[in-house]
C-alpha cells in the first residue's frame, strides 16, 4: 500500500513537472476540480451600470431583471436558481468543489462581481443559467452562448467554445429540445471580465407556452440538469499528459490535444526510471506476464504495471501465485539455468531448490 502511494505521488508530481505548474494541476494534486454555477438575474434585476468589458468605454445595466414565462408567469430567475440548485447537488455526488454566485432569488449581483466568483476561485468552468424570451412565441430549443477573444476572455475564449458544444450536445441529448447551436457573443459583461472558462446556457424558451411549462416541470428540470452535469463531466475530465487511469487501468498520454497514447506498437517504454508495457488498447500491462515476441523472453509487470528487474548477478525473486521466479536486469526470466546466485530453475522459470 505504501508502495502504491509512493507510485501515485510519483505520478502526481511527475505530472506536475511534466507540463508546469498550472491551476489545473493544483485541482488534479487535490483531486477536486472547480465549478462556478451562476443562476440568471434576481428579484427585480439591478439598475446599476457596469463596463462591458476592461477595454472598452461601453457601459451595460447589471441585471435587466430577465424574461418570465408567457403562461406560467414564472421569472427567469426563479427557473435559473432552481436548475442551479439542482446542478449543483449532482455536481457535488461526483466528488467536484461547486461555488454559487448567488443562492437567494432576491440577489442581483453584476455581472462584473459574477466573473470575480469564477476569476477568484480558479474554477475550471463557470456556466451560466439562463432561459430565453422572444417576441415570437413560435421559436423554441437551447442555445450556447461563448465569449468571444475579447477582454479578459482572450485566452479562454477557444477552451470556452469546446466546453460549450460538448455541454450542448450533452444537453440536447438529455432533454431532447431543438439545437440552437453554440454562438460566439463579444456583448457579455459577463463574458469579458472572466479569465477562466466560462459558458452561458440558454435553457429554451419561457415566451414559447410549452417550452414555459416544461423548464418549471421538476422532471424536465432533471433531464436539464443531467444533461448539463454529462457535459461537464465530459469537458473537465479529459485526460492529462503523462499518467491517466480509468476503471480499465493505466495509461500514458503523450498528446492530450491530439489524444495520442502509448499502445503495444511502441513496445517497452522507459518513464521516470520504470519500464512499462502497454496492451493494444494503450493500457498498461498490470500484475501479469508478457512474452516480448522480439526475444522470447519472459517478462513479469508488477501491481504497479513496472517490470520486476533484478542487477547484474543479483536476480529479482518474486513470488507468483505461490511459485518464486527469478528475473535478471533486463528484467527478464531466468529460465533452464543455474541462476547466478545457485538456484537452477526449470523451462518454466521455477525454481527446484
Ligand atoms: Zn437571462
Amino acid at each position: 500500500m505504501k508502495r502504491l502511494l509512493t507510485f501515485f505521488m510519483t505520478l502526481i508530481v511527475l505530472n506536475i513537472f511534466t507540463i508546469g505548474i498550472s491551476n489545473n494541476q493544483i485541482a488534479l494534486a487535490s483531486g477536486k476540480k472547480v465549478v462556478v454555477i451562476d443562476p440568471g438575474h434576481g428579484t427585480g434585476g439591478n439598475r446599476e451600470y457596469e463596463l462591458q468589458s476592461p477595454d472598452s468605454s461601453i457601459t451595460k445595466i447589471k441585471d435587466g431583471g430577465g424574461t418570465q414565462g408567457v403562461v406560467t408567469g414564472v421569472p427567469e430567475y426563479v427557473v435559473t436558481l432552481k436548475v442551479a440548485e439542482k446542478l449543483k447537488t449532482l455536481l457535488e455526488q461526483k466528488n467536484y468543489t461547486v461555488i454559487m454566485t448567488k443562492t437567494q432569488e432576491s440577489e442581483a449581483p453584476g455581472n462584473i462581481e459574477r466573473a470575480e466568483v469564477g476569476n477568484n476561485n480558479n474554477a475550471d468552468l463557470v456556466i451560466r443559467i439562463h432561459c430565453d424570451g422572444m417576441d415570437n412565441q413560435s421559436m423554441t430549443g437551447a442555445s450556447m452562448l461563448v465569449p468571444a477573444p475579447i477582454g479578459y476572455a482572450k485566452d479562454i475564449s477557444s477552451i470556452s467554445a469546446q466546453y460549450g458544444q460538448t455541454i450542448l450536445n450533452d444537453l440536447i441529448s438529455s432533454a431532447g429540445m431543438n439545437n440552437r447551436g453554440v454562438v460566439q457573443r463579444s456583448d457579455l459583461t459577463g463574458f469579458n471580465w472572466s479569465k477562466v472558462p466560462v459558458v452561458l446556457v440558454e435553457m429554451g424558451f419561457m415566451s414559447n407556452p410549452g417550452e414555459d411549462r416544461l423548464l418549471s416541470d421538476d422532471s424536465y428540470q432533471n433531464k436539464l440538469v443531467q444533461g448539463l452535469c454529462n457535459g461537464i463531466v465530459h469537458s473537465l475530465n479529459k485526460y492529462e499528459l503523462g499518467w491517466n487511469q480509468n476503471s480499465e487501468g493505466w495509461w500514458y498520454c503523450t498528446d492530450p490535444d491530439k489524444g495520442y497514447y502509448y499502445t503495444a506498437n511502441n513496445g517497452w517504454k522507459y518513464i521516470d526510471g520504470q519500464w512499462y508495457i502497454f496492451n493494444s488498447a494503450g493500457y498498461a500491462l498490470q500484475s501479469t506476464w508478457y512474452t516480448d515476441p522480439s526475444n522470447s523472453h519472459k517478462y513479469y509487470l508488477d501491481s504497479n504495471c513496472m517490470r520486476v528487474n533484478g542487477e547484474k548477478d543479483k536476480p529479482k525473486w518474486v513470488n507468483i501465485n505461490d511459485s518464486y521466479y527469478g528475473f535478471n536486469e533486463e528484467g527478464q526470466l531466468y529460465v533452464n539455468c543455474k541462476t547466478p546466485d545457485g538456484y537452477n530453475v526449470n523451462e518454466n522459470g521455477v525454481a527446484s531448490n
